[in-house]
């Protein structure tokens, strides 16, 4: 259907266009002689990187002095836009009038984020982290200990941080393996982990069946490898199989947070016993939270042999610290809404709608799925059901060419899938710049 040739040919046009049009980031990037990959952080290295002069709402400008549509949104981490003013005004108070941005005591914003993250996502206790992942294992610590069984379960490709039990998946022969390219993993995650494919209930219930594992630790939608949406009573049925099985659920709500104000557990009434979080939630300044059931956190709390105020091994010096938690609360409260959910969703409705119409008219065996605020284009149709299908529809090179297409034209994706995300702040013309640049995109390509 894609005509390679042509995919290469218009792949090394885009490259050279981009190199000319970012002088200063390529230079920028040839004198960081002291990182590690000569990148802040090596997962930069995806591609060459526009390096960040300035961001506002949903518009991030580079060093070049472009402006760019930014649908990546630090994926997700910005997903209350650029800075909001709110955000601003209370980092700014905390850090400056008030002082204090890291002290070893608590604030009454904490409290507040606690109560706020309840009524969103039905569980009723929360805890601080400083990033999704240590939230995801410290909440693994707390099942295992409350449960006394010694693995957990995940949805092969799916992505939790860099969470050493969650780096498995099923292999070509369907079989549990170790996750390609895992650096320096502790112990055989075979020993750790037990993994499925998402909408399998028939094997979930077979891996339940042993009778070892203290959670299942799922994003209700897969979010890292493509969007993979749940299936109709899949999530009811995961609920029901970990319920008999006295097996605990955690939901990271981490991306699909943008499915909703309380994520896809508000949005579809889910009652999972453990809720983790990060990301977005303190408006891009570093925050994650675990939000446990009434039973859990009373077990918990009732249990002398856990140390859960020293050396247990669930906590952070600057976990839960002033200037994240008055982050969280002007991002909860007046940025990330019930109304802006509304309005980000309603735009995205119509990002989604536009895509389709262009896929459908050029004829392409691709789908587009939606999760909220969040839309994807897989290069296969139908949308793929399970992590491996979604895998095997990925095309680097595909990517490669949307990616610097849409940089060239002034629209930034997220780096390692083509997802396009909308904040509060992005506009009608936000989205229709990017339906356009897809559409032209589309267009170079079939000819
Ligand atoms: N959970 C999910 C669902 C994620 O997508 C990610 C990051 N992409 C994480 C956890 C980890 O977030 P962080 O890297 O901020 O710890």
């Amino acid at each position: 259907m894609i005509d390679r040739a042509r995919l290469a040919g218009l792949v090394a046009a885009e490259r050279r266009l981009f190199d000319e049009r970012n002088p200063r980031s390529r230079s920028a990037y040839a004198a960081a002689d002291h990182l590690f990959g000569r990148v802040p952080m090596t997962w930069m290295n995806k591609t060459t990187p526009l390096y960040l002069a300035a961001a506002r709402g949903a518009h991030v400008t580079d060093l070049d002095g472009h402006d760019l549509v930014d649908l990546c949104l630090g994926d997700t981490g910005a997903m209350a836009g650029h800075s909001p003013a709110p955000v601003v005004d209370a980092v700014a108070r905390r850090l400056g009038e008030l002082g204090g941005a890291t002290a070893m005591m608590p604030t009454e914003d904490a409290a507040w984020v606690g109560a706020e993250l309840a009524r969103r996502f039905g569980v009723p206790y929360w805890s601080f982290s400083l990033t999704a992942t240590d939230a995801n294992r410290w909440a693994i610590r707390l099942v295992r200990a409350l449960t006394g069984r010694s693995k957990i379960l995940f949805h092969s490709y799916c992505y939790h941080g860099s969470v050493d039990e969650s780096l498995i998946v099923l292999d070509a022969a369907g079989r549990p393996a170790s996750r390609e390219g895992n650096v320096g993993a502790p112990t055989d995650v075979l020993a750790t982990s037990r993994v499925v494919e998402i909408n399998d209930l028939d094997g979930l219930a077979r891996e339940l069946a042993h009778g070892d594992v203290a959670a299942v630790l799922i994003e209700p939608a897969l979010t890292n490898i493509g969007i993979v949406l749940p299936e109709p009573g899949y999530l009811a049925g995961v609920r029901e199989l970990t319920a008999a099985t006295g097996t605990l659920l955690i939901h990271d709500e981490t991306h699909t947070f943008s499915a909703g104000p309380g994520g896809v557990t508000g949005r579809d009434g889910l009652r999972p016993d453990v809720v983790t979080i990060g990301k977005a939630i303190a408006g891009g300044i570093p925050c994650g939270a675990y939000g446990l059931s009434a039973e859990l956190a009373d077990r918990a709390l009732g249990r002398a042999d856990l140390d859960l105020v020293d050396m247990g091994g669930v906590g952070g010096t600057l976990a839960g610290n002033p200037l994240s938690m008055a982050a969280a609360r002007a991002t909860l409260g007046e940025v990330l809404t019930d109304d802006a959910f509304a309005r980000m969703i309603a735009l995205t409705d119509r990002l989604t709608a536009a895509l389709r119409a262009t896929v459908a008219g050029a004829g392409l065996p691709w789908s587009v799925v939606q999760l909220g605020a969040r839309v994807e284009v897989r290069f296969t149709a139908p949308a793929p059901r399970t992590g491996t299908a979604s895998h095997l529809a990925a095309d680097a090179e595909l990517d490669d060419f949307l990616h610097l297409f849409a940089a060239n034209r002034g629209v930034l994706l997220t780096p390692f899938h083509n997802m396009a995300l909308t904040c509060p702040a992005t506009t009608s013309s936000d989205v229709d710049a990017y339906a356009d640049v897809f559409a032209a995109a589309v267009a170079a390509l079939t000819g």
